[in-house]
């Protein structure tokens, strides 16, 4: 009986080996895939601007270099192919180090409203330029929150950005904050352009996806954006949401963390005193 017993054992234990193994080659198996579909994205997004760049050098040198205007229209065409991939090149600088955890976080308190009134300047002629009215309350008091100030001002100007470039000419992109209980804020940005069919909603934050791909590309996008922007919000332990509803606009917004403690700039006046 003993070795019956034995044999049961020895037994189950192969087979816990054997399901264990089978489990890490599907790991393993789903971990290619990905690496595969991830080069094909890249060689892709990648291959247009090339193309482009390729096309005006080669025009150049087949004669178009003695026409001093020919000459520096398509020298500034191709260097607006290289600009945008050295974008493409940055974007997936940065996908691959918060995929890997390679990015860490410099968390630091500082104020939100004074950072969106600066990405607001910047990109107030970008929307002025596409008829969009850019809103964001002037009279917000301070808001200080903890988490790293370049990564959200990454973020901020992201959503932002997407709110013009899918904005309807006249339309509106409203940006607001939110006190919420639990010491959080909500950071939102409100639009009424496009919107997004319910179906892709799901996929939006996934790497390389873009509802109309041509659209997205003339406007500079890499598919990359929103993922770069969930990630970032994701290692700061909070949570972004979106809701849409096609032909009528898209709400984007985030959670932060406030902070307690004072700022550095807090402390050096009250230092002065
Ligand atoms: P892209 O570089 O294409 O802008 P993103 O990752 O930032 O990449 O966005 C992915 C896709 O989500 C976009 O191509 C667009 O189809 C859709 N999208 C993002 N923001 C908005 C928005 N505010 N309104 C409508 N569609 C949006």
């Amino acid at each position: 009986r003993r070795v019956t017993s034995d044999i049961k054992t020895l037994t189950e234990e192969v087979e816990r080996f054997a399901k264990g193994k089978k489990l890490e080659i599907e790991t393993l198996k789903v971990r290619e895939n990905y690496r595969k579909e991830f080069i094909g994205n890249v060689s892709h997004e990648l291959k247009t601007p090339l193309f482009t760049v390729q096309g005006y050098i080669l025009t150049l040198l087949d004669g178009a270099l003695k026409d001093k205007k020919v000459r520096k229209k398509y020298l500034s065409r191709a260097s607006k192919g290289v600009d945008r991939l050295i974008y493409i090149v940055k974007d997936l600088d940065m996908i691959t180090k918060l995929e890997t955890g390679d990015l860490n976080l410099y968390l630091e308190t500082f104020d939100i409203v004074e950072l969106i009134q600066n990405v607001f300047d910047l990109l107030e002629m970008k929307s002025t330029k596409r008829e969009i009215s850019l809103t964001f309350d002037k009279d917000y008091p301070p808001i200080f929150v903890k988490a790293d100030k370049e990564r959200i001002q990454q973020v901020i100007t992201n959503l932002i950005v997407n709110s013009i470039k899918y904005g309807k000419k006249g339309g509106t992109s409203e940006i607001s904050l939110e006190k919420l209980k639990g010491d959080k804020v909500m950071f939102r940005v409100t639009d009424n352009g496009e919107g997004i069919e319910k179906e892709n909603i799901p996929r939006l934050f996934e790497r390389f996806f873009r509802v109309d791909k041509t659209g997205s590309r003339r406007e500079g996008g890499s598919g990359l954006g929103l993922s770069i922007v969930k990630h970032i919000i994701e290692a700061h332990n909070e949570q972004i949401f979106v809701e849409s509803v096609y032909g009528i606009g898209s709400e984007f917004s985030f959670t932060l963390p406030m902070s307690d403690e004072m700022s550095e700039e807090e402390i050096e006046d009250a230092g002065q005193f």
